[in-house]
């Protein structure tokens, strides 16, 4: 039987259309001709394969994955596998899309590929998630590799299955191919820096947005939505740089500590008992107040769709500093825009996770490790230049950050295609 997306998700609009309704805007503003329009706005190898997983039961259960290449102009495609009950291709596909538009801002040598699993890895035994990653790497073999598609982490994945997946394209292959995902764990070529890096990415959004609006981020409030990888890290270094964490979410609930909570120590709550929910001293919230709580800084680091045309009026922040992959859709976007909340767009605020993903790679292929401090450093001043890119973009066009951050990274692939030409 196979594993069912929800009927929420039936229901959820198209997020490829919304990532399509993105790149239009940007593609009109950079007066693309319909050509390269239309080989840009649509992926290049969308794969689905249905396969087969022995459950510790003994039963024997059919999962659906994708792996889709959105574009390859500038380099291998890079992105993400999520395991998540909701994946579609639909999903798939969009951020794929992102990761084009990440990678040519950010102007690392790599194109845009996602992939993800439809599963539901908290009901699944850790060896049936290591049979499931096993197969699913070995059916998308033939489109994964080092010089060719790179996988990493996203949503519900992490450092052991990378590794789970390395190894597999090794047995293959017969000799380790250190180079074919990042994330890795640092004894397997993982890099130092990479676990903390999207949340870095985020800390120095949210600190060069601060500076260009002239807010302090001293006692600055923020409130996250995610408290998983990126939402951790996210708020660990801001509190590092002084903010106050004011409230917190993950797919169980929420909660508000008006004093500021701990970052760490709720992560340590939150691995102990499974949640945020009855971290000491906090009240506990739904996920919509969390949302509309006011605070200076939001970090919406959870899922797609979040922020829409019928909560953007309520949320009542200064700064959105994009996370998540997909957060806010077009309409609440001009919610913003014509309301003054600076919106730093996913593609730019977290796109530290693919920089030192890159650099993992650069690491493997040379088998030559940086330090940490090297590592922080190099994503320190990419992630810098990118966001005054974008800004400049933004003030010499007179767009918001979303639509400068598209124009910027579609501008780079669109010259990419126009230099190599089309084959034949
Ligand atoms: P994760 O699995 O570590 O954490 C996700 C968190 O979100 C979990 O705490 C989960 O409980 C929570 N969550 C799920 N649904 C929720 C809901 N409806 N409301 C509130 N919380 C909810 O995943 P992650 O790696 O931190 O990824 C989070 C987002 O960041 C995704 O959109 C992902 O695509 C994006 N992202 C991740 C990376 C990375 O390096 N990990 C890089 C770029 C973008």
């Amino acid at each position: 039987m196979t594993q069912q997306a929800n009927n929420a998700t039936l229901e959820k609009p198209s997020v490829f259309a919304m990532a399509s309704q993105q790149f239009n805007s940007a593609a009109d503003r950079l007066g693309l001709d319909d050509g390269i329009r239309a080989v840009l706005g649509s992926c290049k190898r969308e794969f689905t394969v249905n396969f087969p997983v022995k459950m510790d039961s003994g039963a024997t259960q059919v999962f659906t994955g994708h792996r889709v290449q959105h574009n390859v102009f500038r380099g291998p495609a890079k992105g993400g596998l999520r395991y998540h009950p909701d994946v579609t291709l639909d999903e798939v596909k969009a951020l794929a899309m992102w990761m084009t538009w990440k990678c040519a801002i950010t102007n690392i040598p790599y194109g845009g590929g996602k992939g993800g699993v439809t599963c539901n890895p908290k009901l699944m035994s850790r060896a049936e998630l290591e049979r499931l990653t096993r197969r699913f790497a070995t059916e998308i073999s033939p489109l994964i590799g080092t010089v060719s598609d790179i996988p990493a982490p996203d949503v519900n994945t992490d450092g052991q299955i990378m590794a789970w997946i390395m190894d597999t394209i090794s047995m293959h292959s017969g000799y380790t191919q250190h180079g074919i995902v990042t994330g890795k764990p640092i004894s397997i070529g993982g890099t130092l820096g990479r676990t903390e890096a999207t949340g870095r990415g985020v800390m120095l959004m949210a600190r060069e947005a601060a500076k260009e609006r002239g807010l302090p981020l001293e006692g600055a409030r923020v409130v996250v939505q995610g408290y998983g990888n990126v939402g951790y890290w996210g708020v660990y270094l801001l509190e590092q740089l002084g903010c106050k964490i004011i409230a917190a979410s993950d797919s169980r609930g929420a909660i508000y500590v008006e004093q500021g909570l701990e970052p760490e120590s709720l992560l340590s709550h939150k691995t102990d008992n499974g949640s945020v929910l009855d971290y000491p001293g906090s009240q506990t919230i739904t996920d919509a107040e969390l949302l509309e709580m006011p605070c200076e800084i939001l970090i919406p680091a959870a899922l797609e769709q979040q922020i829409t045309e019928e909560n953007a009026p309520r949320i009542d922040t200064q700064i959105i500093v994009e996370g998540a992959n997909g957060p806010t859709t077009p309409e609440a976007d001009d919610i913003f825009q014509d309301r003054g909340v600076i919106v730093i767009p996913d593609i730019l605020a977290n796109a530290g996770g693919v920089v030192v993903s890159y650099f993992e790679w650069v690491q493997d292929i040379q088998h030559l490790f940086w330090d940490k401090s090297d590592v922080d450093n190099r994503l320190e001043s990419i992630i810098t230049r990118s966001f005054d890119e974008v800004l400049s973009t933004a003030k010499e066009h007179d767009v918001n950050l979303r639509t400068a951050a598209l124009m910027v990274g579609v501008e780079r692939v669109a010259n990419a295609l126009n230099i190599r030409g089309v084959y034949p």
